[in-house]
Formats: structure tokens, C-alpha cells, sequence
């Protein structure tokens, strides 16, 4: 059976293949990527071989699976092991030939000429160390940088946490750290500062980033380093009320007492914002008492969400239409709007959204079937079906539970008449805006949209007539408005255990989590090799503990 249906999976592959239209190399689209992350290497593996033109141009010549960087900071896992060369992506995915690749950034976009301007990175002195790319069609997924709020001192005094290098950083400035404070002499006040740790930022990479660092401060240290075993200290703070707030209520109260079990060595400040940070403390502000104070550390770890990149930036001042927001506005096909040909995805993009209270009157029409003025429960639900594509909020809102849609058309009906007015509409959709958030700055995020970008051109051919009004062409091919479908979130919470929220079953804690959350990451990994090194990582450190040189 097994040998028949390999058979038959390669037979069907090969008749996929056969099936293909050949499209001859002059007639072919010029597709430029910009970026090996993971909006950038989501399209290029959704896209046909043999269909596009594809150049792909990043400073960063590796795919970072960002999800474990936290684990290198402490050398629970190495930094080889989340990584994968784009030249090996491009490989398997296409064959070497048929896709370029350049280390270089892209430093301007002449979205009118459709022509990009690219520098050389790495400071090698050759003939050319900068040079132009023509496109068809610009995919810009380039990331985005820390928020620092403009905080004092934050880009001088703080580490950052994105990049393979900030990992490889802190895990050498840990051991310093732990090294300078076992001198002989060092005064009991001073080996306390030094082995203070602050983390700023109580999202998941705040998070995961103090556990795996108590982990290690735990598990490993008072092995080798019994004399400053006692010392040490990691202190979360968050501006919010809770940390994990973007998950669910269970999760953050699950994780905060996992963490504040007294031997835990980890203490939440919430409600706090830091106002400054110098090399040896961090200054405090207090929210509910508006007093000041100041935490001496050896180092501070700043983890507090994404801020547009030079280049994002660039284009949102040059390009017509862009709000001069966060990120690269596009709409619900992913165009950036106001520049035909190029898309945008991932961290450095976000969708416009339609307020559904503007078109209060209009769906009102559309749901109100029998036309009586009302709307009853069944109408009310009819319209969730027909609009939810352009209106993702409905989705966001009812996506936890079915009974949520009873509950709240019964708290919109005011009059108690088991229908709604327009009235009691318009609260109804008020209510809904509400929900509306931008998507997360997530890989899960940026990989769906990669992946639905890929089959838009795929299946328009990146034809530009096709590509300006996709509405009613695209809609007979099969394709629809981008749409995000939440999986649910991991974070690894310290202690040998996981958190995991997922759609269906809702919260969900514990060891087992733990164990599910690395087979979960273990098989998303890029390649064999990846996933091999980073399964044996994991049982290396388990059995022999963490490596502690630097
Ligand atoms: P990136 O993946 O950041 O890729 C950007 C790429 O653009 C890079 O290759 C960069 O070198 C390149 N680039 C930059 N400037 C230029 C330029 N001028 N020209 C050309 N190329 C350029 N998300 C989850 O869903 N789950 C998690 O568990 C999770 N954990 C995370 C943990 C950490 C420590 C971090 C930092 C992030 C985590 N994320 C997680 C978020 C996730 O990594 C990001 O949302 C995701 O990487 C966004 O993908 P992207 O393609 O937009 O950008
Ligand atoms: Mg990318
Ligand atoms: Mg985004
Ligand atoms: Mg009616
Ligand atoms: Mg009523």
C-alpha cells in the first residue's frame, strides 16, 4: 500500500507537472521579492517554477525560523539550527537556475518606472556594489524594526531581540555577565545588579525570552557557578495589565503564576512603563501611583512590538495614499495602494480595513430579506455569511464562539423584540468595529499572506489587467480577498512547559503542551537537516545541560 501510493503521489505530481503551461523564458513576468523571511520565502514557494521571472534580493542570505530565537540566546538550541540558506530554499523548491539571488538591500523604489535601486551590504569592494532591477511585480516584505517609543537611552542601552546576531549578543553578554560577577571581591550589591535581568515587553518574545533565560539561570548555573547561585533575578515588565494580553485571559493567569511561584526567580511588574534606560539601570514609571523609581541591572532586553523600516518608511512618504502610518497600507488583495504592481506583506504591511458603520444602511438592505425593516436572528446570520470576506471583523469577533452571535444580538436588541432596527443595527455594527484590529506582526501572519500571494499570481499570471480589478475576474479562477485564518499561538512559558490557544479548544497549559509546541516547530521547520539539528539539540541540552562558553 505504502508503494502504491508513493507511486501514485509522484505519478499525480508528474502529471501536475505535464499539465502545466510552459511559458517560453522572454514572455515571462519579472518577479522581484524583496526579503528571506518569512512572507518572502512563503511566496516563493507557492509559486510556480517555470511561470515568473523571479529575482529575489535580501541583505540576510538565510531564512531565520524566529519562533526558537529565543532558545540561542541561552544555548538551548544553536544558532545553525534555525536557519536555512535561501540559495537551499530556492533549490528545493525550484531548481537552482531558474531564480536569482542577491545579497543586497534594497535602499529605493521608483514605483512609477517600476524600477528598485539595491546596495551591497557586506563592505567587499567590488565593481559593482550597486545596481538596478526592473519588475513587473514588487513583492516587498522586508520586516520592520524595534519600537523603542522614543524612549531615552533604549538604542544606546538596550538588546534587542530579532535578528540571529541579537541572539548570538546576548548569549555572550549572559556569560560576561554571570563570569564578572563570580570575581573575588565583587560586593554582594553589585554581583545582585549584575545578575539583574529586565525584559521589556510582555508579548510572547518578552516572554519566551525570560523563561528560556530563568531556565537557564536555573537548571545550568548553580551547577558551575555555586557561589552566585542566589543572586540572580529576571524582572518582566509590561505597560498593560497583564502580560500575554493578546491571548487568552486563562493563558496570562496561567503564565503569570508559573512564574510567580516564589523559586521561580522571575518578577512581573505590570503597569509600569520605562521611561529611560541607562547602561547600568532602568527608570521606572509607575501607572497607577504616577511614582518614579529606578532598577539597577546588568542588562536590559527591549521587546515591545515593530516599528517601519527605512525603507517602508521611504515608500509611505513617496507613494500617494499611504497614511503616514505604521506600516505600508494595503487593501484586502494585498496591493499597495497607490502603486500598481507592487505588494506588500508580512511586518512591513497592514490591510485597510472598512468600517462597517459607514455602510450601515446598505447591509441593513442586504440583510433584511423579507424587507419588513427588521432583522431577525436568522437574517442577522445570513448577512455574517454574505459579508464576512469584506468585513473581516465579524469573523474576528464570532471566530471564539458560535453562542457569541445569539449573546450579542440579544444585548443589541434593546426593545426586547427579538429583532433589530436599524437603530439597534447601527449599535450592533458599532460594536463590531470595535474588534477591529490590524493582524498581528506574526510569521503565521506573514506566511499566510505569502502563501495566498503566490496563488494570486499563479493564477492571474501576474497578468496587470487581471492584477488591477480583481474583484469579479479573479472571483471565476477562484480567488477571493486575502484572509487570515488563526491556528493558534504557542509560547513557551519556562518550567518544561507550554501555553496554547487555538480556536477550537481554547487554552490549554501545561508539560504535554511543551512537548507539542516542539513537535509543532519541529516539523514546520524548513528542511530534514534543520529539523535534525534542532531535535538534537533539544535532547543535547537536556542530557548535557547548556554549552556555557561564549
Ligand atoms: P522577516 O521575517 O523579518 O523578514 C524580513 C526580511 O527582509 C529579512 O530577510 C531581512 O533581511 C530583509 N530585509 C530587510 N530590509 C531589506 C531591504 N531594504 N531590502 C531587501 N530585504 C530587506 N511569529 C509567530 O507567528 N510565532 C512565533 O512564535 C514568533 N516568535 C517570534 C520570536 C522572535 C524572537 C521574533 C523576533 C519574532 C517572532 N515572531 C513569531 C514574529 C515573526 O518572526 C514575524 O512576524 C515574521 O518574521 C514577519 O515576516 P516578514 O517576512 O514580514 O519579515
Ligand atoms: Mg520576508
Ligand atoms: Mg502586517
Ligand atoms: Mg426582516
Ligand atoms: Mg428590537
Amino acid at each position: 500500500a505504502l508503494l502504491l501510493g508513493t507511486a501514485g503521489y509522484y505519478s499525480i505530481k508528474a502529471l501536475e507537472k505535464a499539465s502545466r503551461p510552459v511559458y517560453p523564458k522572454d514572455q515571462r513576468k519579472k518577479v522581484v521579492l524583496l526579503g528571506s523571511g518569512w512572507g518572502a520565502m512563503s511566496v516563493l514557494n507557492h509559486l510556480q517554477p517555470d511561470q515568473f521571472d523571479i529575482t529575489i534580493v535580501s541583505p540576510r542570505n538565510y531564512f531565520l525560523f524566529t519562533p526558537i530565537l529565543p532558545s540561542v540566546t541561552v544555548g538551548t538550541v544553536e544558532s545553525r539550527s534555525i536557519v536555512e540558506p535561501v540559495r537551499k530554499l530556492i533549490l528545493k523548491y525550484h531548481g537552482c537556475d531558474q531564480v536569482q539571488y542577491y545579497e543586497a538591500e534594497c535602499i529605493d523604489v521608483d514605483h512609477k518606472g517600476k524600477r528598485i535601486h539595491c546596495r551591497d551590504v557586506s563592505g567587499i569592494q567590488g565593481t559593482v556594489s550597486e545596481f538596478d532591477l526592473d519588475y513587473d511585480i514588487l513583492v516587498v516584505s522586508v520586516g520592520a524594526d524595534n519600537n523603542t517609543f522614543n524612549v531615552p537611552g533604549v538604542n544606546e542601552n538596550c538588546y534587542f531581540l530579532k535578528e540571529m546576531n541579537d541572539a548570538r549578543t546576548i548569549r555572550n553578554a549572559v556569560v560576561d555577565l554571570v563570569e564578572s560577577a563570580s570575581f573575588p571581591g565583587q560586593p554582594e550589591e553589585e554581583m545582585k545588579r549584575l545578575l539583574r535581568f529586565v525584559v521589556v515587553g510582555g508579548g510572547p518574545t518578552g516572554v519566551e525570552f525570560a523563561s528560556e533565560l530563568r531556565d537557564f539561570l536555573r537548571e545550568d548555573i548553580p551547577k558551575i557557578y555555586s557561589n552566585i547561585k542566589d543572586h540572580f533575578e529576571v524582572m518582566l515588565i509590561q505597560s498593560g495589565d497583564h502580560i500575554l494580553n493578546t491571548y487568552d485571559e486563562q493563558i496570562s493567569d496561567f503564565t503569570e503564576q508559573n512564574f510567580n511561584r516564589n523559586h521561580h526567580n522571575v518578577e512581573i511588574l505590570t503597569g509600569t512603563r520605562v521611561i529611560g534606560v541607562e547602561h547600568d539601570k532602568v527608570k521606572v514609571l509607575d501607572k497607577s501611583s504616577d511614582q518614579k523609581s529606578t532598577i539597577p541591572c546588568g542588562m536590559c532586553v527591549w521587546s515591545t512590538g515593530v516599528a517601519p523600516k527605512q525603507l517602508t518608511r521611504q515608500m509611505m512618504l513617496k507613494i500617494q495614499n499611504q497614511k503616514r502610518g505604521k506600516a505600508l497600507l494595503t487593501d484586502e488583495y494585498l496591493r499597495v495602494k497607490g502603486a500598481e504592481g507592487i505588494f506588500a506583506i508580512g511586518d512591513c504591511s497592514t490591510i485597510e480595513q472598512n468600517l462597517m458603520l459607514e455602510k450601515a444602511q446598505q447591509l441593513f438592505e442586504m440583510a433584511d430579506v423579507n424587507k419588513d425593516g427588521q432583522l431577525t436572528l436568522d437574517e442577522f446570520v445570513g448577512l455574517i455569511e454574505k459579508a464576512k470576506h469584506k468585513f473581516p471583523q465579524i469573523q474576528l469577533f464570532f471566530s471564539k464562539a458560535e453562542k457569541n452571535v445569539k449573546k450579542l444580538f440579544a444585548e443589541m436588541d434593546t426593545s426586547g423584540d427579538q429583532a433589530l432596527d436599524i437603530g439597534e443595527f447601527k449599535n450592533l455594527l458599532r460594536t463590531l468595529d470595535h474588534e477591529l484590529k490590524s493582524l498581528p506582526a506574526t510569521a503565521q501572519v506573514a506566511s499566510q499572506q505569502g502563501k495566498y500571494l503566490g496563488k494570486l499570481l499563479s493564477k492571474t499570471n501576474a497578468n496587470p489587467e487581471l492584477l488591477r480589478d480583481p474583484t469579479d475576474a479573479l472571483k471565476s479562477r477562484g480567488v477571493y480577498q486575502f484572509h487570515y485564518r488563526h491556528l493558534g499561538s504557542f509560547a513557551y512559558v519556562g518550567d518544561n512547559k507550554a501555553v496554547l490557544e487555538v480556536p477550537v479548544f481554547g487554552a490549554l497549559n501545561g508539560w504535554w503542551v511543551m512537548w507539542l509546541w516542539r513537535a509543532a516547530y519541529a516539523s514546520e521547520c524548513a528542511s530534514t537537516r534543520t529539523k535534525v539539528l534542532l531535535v538534537t539539540d533539544w535532547i543535547k541540552s537536556y542530557i548535557f545541560g547548556r554549552d556555557t562558553s561564549r
